[in-house]
């Protein structure tokens, strides 16, 4: 699985041959393989929200411990915006691989995992009105499914392999990827806090769960009770909710009510820090500039 990464979104300049859902493939997995588990062997598994939900649900821990003990974040652009690998061992296996049995959690195995050999590629052409959804084939010699005499299209091996509820729930997902993307430096580097909240939302669900159901949270947006009802005990529903949010708070998308005057009230809260970091801007920009000046003057008097 090493060069198996589906590009979701879409972001090499070189695009592969692009598949479409009715396109036939030939290709079978099986237990009896001569290459079983070898793709896990060499793993290397980016993981999408809903993914994380249904490992940390699998594997009856928190989120919070899940990513402590499974994963390894990445930046997934130069903004600092984070992604997350399954963790391996030294020689690149799969940590939740079972020995030679195969997959540990195979009924609740990651999108990359189940889409292998093929690759989602998520892409918005300039001028389309909707994102689209390819794929792309990857063939690695140690795979040898490709060798088996079974042919069936694209769409029928997504069915198969139980893709259609990871692409439901991770769609929404992957346009806010698409969407950071193509707005590219319009937006800028978006501040830390969002970064962090991106995190959250998408990875750590039960800690952006505490944060949701907290006071100071309510007191700044305005939802009904059965939505919280429905955050308290639905990841599913938690993570729809955090993907609106995240629109909301990267892309000004005001989906989500705020209550009247909560920014002023927040903005009031807030005044002492937000003084004190802009004294300490200030600061470091006054010293800055004595810093260069007293260069100038040295580099000056060298000169005469
Ligand atoms: S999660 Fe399962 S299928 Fe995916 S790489 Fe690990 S062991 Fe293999
Ligand atoms: S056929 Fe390919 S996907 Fe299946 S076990 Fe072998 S290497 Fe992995």
């Amino acid at each position: 699985m090493s060069e198996q990464m589906p590009d979701i979104p879409f972001k090499s300049s070189i695009l592969p041959k692009l598949l479409e859902e009715d396109t036939r493939i030939r290709f079978r997995c099986h237990t009896a393989i001569s290459c079983f588990n070898a793709c896990c062997r060499r793993a290397d598994v980016t993981l999408a929200p809903y993914d994380v939900v249904r490992l940390k649900q699998r594997l009856g821990m928190t989120s919070t411990d899940f990513l402590a003990k499974h994963t390894v974040p990445f930046e997934m652009d130069a903004d600092g915006l984070m992604g997350i690998k399954l963790k391996t061992d030294d020689q690149g296996a799969c940590l939740l691989l079972d020995g030679d049995k195969g997959c540990g959690v195979y009924t609740d195995r990651p999108t990359v995992c189940r889409y292998y050999p093929l690759g989602l590629l998520a892409l918005h052409p300039k001028g389309a009105a909707e994102d689209q959804q390819h794929y792309s084939m990857v063939v690695e010699a140690h795979c040898k499914g490709h060798e088996e005499d079974r042919e069936l299209t694209i769409g029928e091996y997504r069915a198969e392999q139980g893709v259609l509820e990871y692409d439901e729930v991770n769609r929404e997902w992957y346009q806010l990827l698409l969407k950071k993307r193509s707005a590219g430096p319009t937006v800028g580097r978006p501040p830390l806090a969002s970064l962090q909240l991106f995190f959250l939302a998408c990875y750590d669900v039960d800690r952006f769960r505490r944060f949701v159901l907290s006071e100071n949270f309510k007191g700044t947006y305005a939802l009904d009770a059965e939505v919280y009802a429905a955050l308290e005990q639905d990841d599913v529903a938690l993570l729809r909710f955090g993907f609106r949010l995240l629109r909301q708070v990267l892309f000004g998308e005001r989906t989500i009510d705020e209550r009247p005057q909560a920014w002023e009230k927040r903005a009031q809260e807030r005044a002492p820090v937000w003084e004190a970091r802009l004294e300490a801007e200030k600061r470091h920009w006054q010293e800055q500039q004595e810093a260069r000046m007293r260069e100038e003057t040295t580099g000056k008097s060298g000169d005469a």
